[in-house]
């Protein structure tokens, strides 16, 4: 992981501009074991650097789940859409939370195509959200992008 190269000082600083929870299906730092990670906006894979421009928060499922991904296809009509990027787009433009606040709604094309892309929907998660809901945690009252 590149990411261990990233100064403190720089991770610290993208930790509070993300608010500290993942830009992509917002589980806060405080709800989730574990880190969240620095994701690569632009992939290094795909010649993505460590600036800070390019780095963002991310939860472990979502992080591993984008991996080296940067478009995937809008199930509603097969478009290859760029994912979302959490730090120039504004989540509530792409997404919304189901009535039930398990699971995250794809406003879209861009916001559909980076639920599939990053299973925003994975059983564990839904399975989980019921629980925060359950306990009045969830889903977040609101969110500025
Ligand atoms: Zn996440």
């Amino acid at each position: 992981m590149t990411s261990g190269q990233i100064p403190i000082d720089r991770r610290d600083r993208v930790r509070q501009a993300a608010g500290q929870r993942c830009g992509y299906c917002l589980s806060p730092q405080h709800l989730v074991l574990g880190q969240l990670e620095m994701d690569h906006l632009q992939p290094t894979a795909c010649g993505g650097t460590d600036e800070e421009e390019n780095l963002w928060l991310a939860c472990r499922l979502c992080n591993n789940a984008k991996a080296a991904q940067t478009e995937c296809r809008d199930p509603n009509t097969g478009q290859l859409m760029p994912l979302f990027n959490p730090r120039r787009q504004s989540w509530s433009d792409h997404f919304s939370w189901s009535d039930d606040g398990t699971r995250i709604l794809g406003k879209t094309p861009t916001g559909r195509a980076t639920i599939v892309a990053l299973q925003l929907n994975n059983l564990i998660s839904v399975v989980v959200r019921r629980h925060w809901v359950a306990a009045g945690w969830h889903p977040p009252s609101a969110n500025s992008g």
